[in-house]
């Protein structure tokens, strides 16, 4: 090796350090303490989101851009439910299209990002209140590749999805999170990514660019919430009144603003951005702890 180039690989260790002990298979415990990475919720609404110039688009690219660089990502996405908790373990995941009706350029989009074989082991150890299985079959669904593509563009950060169990309860949903707050001190960046209000069955295709009565106050008051650390009312969603039953019609969409909140320090900053309803029934509020 000449000294051109040792002086490069010098250059690019503090990076390629990192994410190459995740790759090579190191243990997380032997990656140094980070202070805690920052944890996101983020409202995807559609999925051609993935391929539009639009404010939802740039408010992801804006928060991309002021993150510190992360080892590796975990996803809890809406779009990933399963009979027990489980996190994909592939060197490779898939990029899947888990939609119809849209236009080819979306199905063209690979967001081709490894995954990481010790992430999935490590979060598997992270979690002692239950077994956390590991996945070979799934990927990246959109509720992931959609918005990560706009924080890291080049697909060059590790990513790993974990899955929503059916069978848990929202506040069993929340402790499990809690178990994972360890891996955002080894640089690992979590993203719950679903939608705070969203009731398909009730889309107003007439108004794309705003959000029922119902929505809003709903909208409003999980973010009065979310600010003021009335997550035990979050948890408890399905006793919060009509417009919370209109806004969570299913729980799958809401579940990972669960996980964000458990992760959450209780003396950490939050911030929400994205903060709007569309459609009538949709809001893509988005939350920023850390
Ligand atoms: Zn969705």
């Amino acid at each position: 090796m000449d000294r051109r180039q040792a002086l490069h690989l010098m250059s690019i260790a503090p990076l390629g350090a990192a994410i190459g002990l995740l790759e090579l298979g190191r243990s997380l415990d032997t990656l140094p303490a980070t202070p805690p990475m920052p944890v996101l919720f983020l409202g995807h609404g559609s999925p051609l989101n993935a391929i539009e110039d639009n404010e939802f688009s740039r408010g992801w690219q804006g928060i991309g851009k002021d993150l510190p660089r992360p080892n590796a990502i975990l996803c809890i996405s809406a779009h990933w439910e399963t009979r027990g908790t489980f996190v994909t373990g592939m060197e490779k995941p898939r990029t899947i299209h888990d939609f119809g009706g849209f236009p080819q350029a979306l199905f063209d989009v690979q967001y081709p990002a490894p995954g990481s074989p010790v992430l999935a082991e490590q979060t598997q150890q992270a979690v002692t209140s239950t077994h956390i299985g590991i996945d070979h079959q799934w990927g990246l669904d959109h509720g992931a590749w959609s918005v990560i593509i706009h924080l890291f563009p080049k697909a060059d950060v590790p990513v790993v999805q974990l899955s929503l169990d059916r069978s848990l309860s929202p506040q069993q949903h929340y402790d499990l999170a809690r178990e994972l707050a360890v891996l955002r001190r080894k640089g690992v960046l979590i993203i719950g990514s679903g939608n705070m209000v969203h009731n398909l069955g009730l889309i107003d295709w007439r108004n794309p660019e705003g959000g029922y009565d119902w929505a809003i106050e709903a909208n409003s008051r999980m973010k009065e919430l979310i600010m003021n650390e009335g997550h035990a009312q979050l948890a408890d969603y399905t006793n919060q009144g009509r417009t919370f039953q209109l806004s969570i019609p299913t729980a799958e969409h809401y579940l990972p603003l669960l996980y964000v909140l458990g992760l959450k320090d209780r003396k950490e900053p939050v911030s929400l951005f994205n903060d709007r309803t569309v459609m009538g029934s949709i809001a893509m509020t988005s939350v920023k702890v850390g």
